[in-house]
């Protein structure tokens, strides 16, 4: 097969040429001293992405997950209490880590397709007259389900609460797609990949930290060496690592923030909401429902979809694969076998889209779905003409 069709998962996303030419390095002296002009350049302008002025970005070789650990081993102890919500697969692999790091975890159990209970987080952090909470984990979008949480309201019912607890926010299939506001949130860890909004290869970890999170350096004692935050600051303040940091990665990073500030973060996030917004018009049109439960939850980075009752979506996407060589996310955890996902994040165009709604369409026919032909294309077509004809640019 020629790879040439797009991706449609939720990460790892579509790489642009110009960033698999960026990641093209031979070998270089990591300890040169041109390294410090490619690094700190770079941190800097991920606060940008980040929305950060007052905190630090730390990059580490790793994927999200190794974001989650250096985030809990560096801030927290065993033992400690630490407050988070599952609603999907990723809260819920989070909360798994959590576990095994010897947390004590109070887990608020949601149904899948809602988001981040601010109102509940607010009464138990009222509750918690002791403060024995030591964080607030959030899962900004669930993409096993395609639903976005609102981190402002989670950020005002801790504040109203009066809690002093640190917010922690996975940000893995939300920054650099949609909005992401570290400081007026009062983020204190950001969390996230190179593989999704940054439409990286897999291989780093990209994390914002608070000043109040580094302070909490100092007390925190769960055993941590390779994930060190000081050990990292201390690096990278000479322009180094503490290891051998992957290069190509880094370069091909500078490009993606080179075309994530070009476009204009804005503009970013408009063009993610048109396309996510046609998909949505398509999956109206075949008469399928989304798993997120209301319009305000939905994510312009991954739809889930359930199949009709007595359809397996598993067989769905692996028929789409198999037949068109087109990739779709598959059903995680609770909801296996009965949604499938459509990843519509990075390196995406309304045309690239209208591929994927059209092959996904496809494959339901093929399957016997109760599906009109065309239906969800055509939808999607009305509504990416209509949004450019009001005059919205067209990108990426
Ligand atoms: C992809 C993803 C992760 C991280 O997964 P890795 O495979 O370790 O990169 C974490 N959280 C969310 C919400 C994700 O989408």
């Amino acid at each position: 097969m020629t790879g040439q069709n797009p991706v449609f998962i939720p990460g790892p996303t579509n790489i642009p040429d110009r960033l698999r030419a960026a990641m093209n390095v031979q070998t270089t002296d990591h300890r040169a001293p041109d390294v410090a002009g490619l690094v700190q350049p770079l941190l800097r302008d991920l606060k940008k992405v980040l929305k950060t002025e007052t905190g630090e970005v730390l990059l580490y070789p790793a994927s999200g997950t190794g974001g989650w650990e250096a985030s809990i081993t560096n801030t927290l102890s065993p033992g400690d209490k630490v407050l988070i919500a599952r609603y999907g697969m990723f809260s819920h692999r989070w909360i798994d880590l959590c576990q095994k790091h010897n947390l004590d975890v109070e887990v608020i159990e949601c149904p899948w397709g809602q988001g981040a209970p601010a109102q509940e987080f607010g009464k138990r952090l009222t509750a918690d007259t002791g403060h024995d909470i030591k964080a607030v984990l959030v899962t900004h979008n669930e993409t096993a389900t395609g639903v976005l949480s609102d981190i402002g309201a989670v950020r005002k019912a801790m504040d109203a609460a009066g809690h002093p607890a640190m917010l922690y926010v996975d940000g893995v299939s939300s920054i650099a797609s949609m909005d992401f506001r570290m400081d007026e949130w009062g983020v204190d860890l950001a969390i996230t990949g190179s593989q999704k909004g940054f439409m990286l290869a897999t291989g780093l970890a990209i994390i914002g930290i608070s000043q109040k999170a580094l302070a909490a350096t100092k007390t925190a004692t769960s055993p941590r060496c390779y994930f060190d935050f000081n050990d990292m600051l201390g690096a990278n303040r000479t322009g180094g690592f503490p290891y051998t940091p992957p290069l190509p990665l880094i370069h091909g990073l500078r490009e993606s923030v080179d075309m994530l500030l070009e476009e204009g973060l804005e503009n970013v996030f408009a063009r993610h909401r048109r396309i996510a917004e046609g998909v949505r018009r398509a999956v109206d049109a075949w008469g399928l429902k989304l798993c997120a439960e209301s319009a305000g939850l939905y994510s312009d980075t991954v739809s889930a979809i359930y199949v009709p009752p007595g359809y397996d979506s598993g067989a769905l996407v692996a028929h789409a694969y198999d037949t068109y060589r087109v990739s779709f996310g598959i059903g995680l955890g609770e909801v296996a076998g009965k949604v499938f996902r459509i990843g519509h994040l990075g390196s995406l165009t309304e045309v690239m889209a209208l591929s994927g709604i059209a092959t996904v369409e496809m494959a339901m026919k093929d399957l016997g779905y109760p599906i009109t032909l065309g239906s969800g294309v055509a939808a999607a077509q009305d509504f990416y003409r209509g949004a450019h004809s009001i005059g919205n640019s067209h990108a990426a």
